[in-house]
């Protein structure tokens, strides 16, 4: 750890000071990073590892901004049998494990205002939406621990999802107040200006914008590229159909709607408008585009010189405070039309609020950090969650494009974000801040150990049961007694494969004698040399079977389930009274076939329904 310190601090001085001292590698101390144990929540452990990197860094550049996100997850349970634990419950601390299963993650994310780091911080797994109270907590848990590390966060920035609007309301966050006090800092709450920027585009797919005698259209915005595709010479060379009817994967990209409200298609239709070939009330819907363009510029400026005055940061002298006063007062004034049930929806649009809301916070954020910590500009694009949205993204490429990664993947997915941020130097402001270098060395390593992505099946290999491999047998196809005397077949072959003796012996039959059923697989039985079990054999699996079923229902999202089952079952008669017979190996053996057993039939037929539901909305939507 004290090598990480040292490496922060200086990373040329590191590998100077290597020369002369046995100092770990950067691999190997990137190596060590990967394998501290990251478990939902902010553990101590990793508090102290970020302390290491943070400790470092100068005052100015210990002001943060907290990113939190939802994203959907694959259902699916995990036993790994290192840890003897099944991974894939609803969990929010190491010790608040829940009973249901995860569909989704809820991700804290820590972005630096004046500099350029950024460093996940916490995961939680969650059903459903996150509830708003448990939002609050952990919010709370996380800016006292992230205070102590001497970090200042001063913006916490979400979308507009109904619980986050519940913990705006929970914290009493207005328009006058725009933020909570803690520990004597004020901390703002605002919504991402990307997400409002989509949010405002499919409310206008939809309903027509209006203010004063201004009433606009996308009906203008749809001739305009019918006319404009047309010619030789474009005025809006970037739109595209997708543009213009975009669907599922292209309304999540800012890219899609950014271009939309551009200074382009302002001055194309205004110019259309001109020559008569739209019609003049098109201008109220250019104006609402070059309008929604420089406020964006202005809620996402990154330069400190540029021609463009309201991509700049906002200075005192910037003019940009004025500037968003109106267009608050703009805002205000919008009324929002729904011309196929005829009347205003204004209330129900929650984007038009959420701009508001944000404008006035950046307003209020300002004079704030320049009195607090004197900071000279501000950067408004540092105010967004794109970090946090590119890491999902990341993510979800990697599981191909409409495939979530389970439980499992996104740990993993997780803990290499996290490594590769760990021992990223930081850099100041003034070079471009959207260099996602974390996110291309995360690609880069990710593509480097794919195989680690799939279900890990490696965690198998360091386990003491390892000369078990679970995969070789195929119980899925036979009525179920059948498959029960199989099973029992499996085990004791194991068993005697490991210790054989006179007495033991009798737990083996040649012939099947007991029950008249008719055994299709006695056949297999032989093909594949499996022993056949004796009836005292098949009794002890059953009574085994039953105990390990009804603790296993109520208790399964326990830590060192294994463990806990294996000493009830231990307190079963054995079927033989042979002082070696090898009780424990054979039920570790049981409850590790059960358990695994159990959970892919779940994950399998949890997924049949889901691609049921899927195929039914499909046939619906003909
Ligand atoms: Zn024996």
């Amino acid at each position: 750890m004290l090598a990480l310190a040292l490496y922060h601090y200086s990373a040329r001085g590191y590998s100077l000071l290597s020369k002369f001292l046995i100092l770990p590698s950067k691999s190997s101390l990137c190596m060590w990073v990967q394998g501290v144990n990251i478990q939902p929540g902010l553990s101590d452990h990793m508090c102290s590892i970020l302390n290491c990197r943070f400790s470092s860094l100068p005052k100015i550049h210990k002001l943060a901004v907290l990113c939190i996100d939802e994203m959907s997850i694959k259902r699916n349970l995990f036993y790994c049998t290192r840890t003897d634990d099944i991974k894939g419950f609803e969990q929010y601390g190491p010790d608040d494990k829940r009973r249901t299963a995860a569909t989704g993650v809820l991700v804290f994310f820590l972005r630096g205002l004046t500099a350029n780091w950024k460093q996940p911080l916490s995961y939680h797994f969650i059903s459903g939406s996150c509830d708003a109270k448990i939002v609050k907590k952990l919010l709370f848990e996380i800016l006292d621990k992230v205070q102590e590390l001497g970090i200042q966060i001063v913006a916490v920035i979400s979308d507009q999802g109904s619980n986050f609007l519940k913990l705006h309301s929970l914290l009493s966050i207005t328009n006058d107040k725009p933020y909570i006090l803690h520990n004597d800092c004020k901390i703002f709450f605002l919504f991402d200006p990307p997400h409002l920027l989509k949010s405002l585009r499919n409310n206008f797919l939809k309903y027509s914008v209006i203010w004063d005698e201004n009433k606009t259209s996308w009906k203008h915005i749809e001739n305009f590229y019918n006319i404009d595709s047309r010619q030789q010479y474009r005025l809006a060379r970037k739109l595209t159909m997708t543009h213009i009817h975009p669907q599922r994967l292209s309304r999540m990209k800012v890219k899609f709607a950014a271009q939309i409200f551009s200074a382009s298609v302002a001055a194309g239709i205004a110019v259309h408008c001109q020559h008569k070939s739209l019609p003049a009330e098109a201008l109220a819907t250019a104006e609402l585009c070059s309008r929604m363009n420089s406020l964006f510029d202005a809620m996402n400026s990154s330069h400190l010189k540029t021609p463009n005055q309201w991509q700049r940061a906002i200075s005192e002298e910037s003019g940009h405070i004025e500037f968003l006063h109106l267009n608050i007062q703009w805002l205000t004034s919008l009324k929002i039309f729904d011309s196929v049930k005829n009347k205003f929806v204004t209330n129900n649009v929650k984007c038009i609020q959420g701009w508001i809301k944000t404008i006035n916070c950046v307003i209020q954020l300002f004079p704030y950090l320049r009195e607090k910590f004197d900071l000279k500009f501000l950067m408004t694009r540092r105010l967004n969650q794109d970090c946090l949205e590119n890491f999902f993204g990341v993510i979800r490429t990697k599981g191909g494009c409409s495939d979530n990664p389970t439980a499992v993947q996104f740990v993993n997915h997780f803990k290499r974000a996290c490594c590769t941020s760990l021992l990223l130097q930081v850099t100041t402001g003034n070079t471009a801040p959207d260099d996602d270098q974390m996110l291309i060395n995360l690609k880069s390593s990710l593509s480097l150990s794919k195989n680690l992505h799939k279900q890990p099946t490696a965690m198998h290999k360091v386990s003491n049961l390892s000369n078990v491999n679970v995969s070789d047998f195929t119980i899925r196809s036979m009525p179920e007694q059948n498959a029960f005397v199989y099973v029992c077949g499996y085990l004791l072959k194991k068993l005697l494969a490991v210790h054989s003796c006179e007495t033991c012996s009798v737990l083996k039959q040649n012939e099947l004698d007991f029950g008249s059923g008719d055994y299709i697989s006695l056949k297999n039985y032989h093909d594949s040399a499996l022993s056949v079990p004796s009836i005292n054999f098949t009794m002890y699996v059953s009574r085994c079977e039953n105990l390990f079923h009804a603790f296993f229902k109520e208790n399964r999202h326990l830590p060192g389930i294994g463990d806990k089952i294996l000493k009830i079952l231990q307190k079963v008669d054995k079927p033989v009274h042979c002082q070696q017979f090898p009780q424990t190996y054979l039920l570790r053996l049981f409850i590790r076939v059960r358990i695994h057993y159990i959970l892919r039939f779940e994950n399998r037929s949890n997924c049949q329904q889901k691609n049921f539901k899927k195929k039914v909305a499909k046939l619906q939507s003909k």
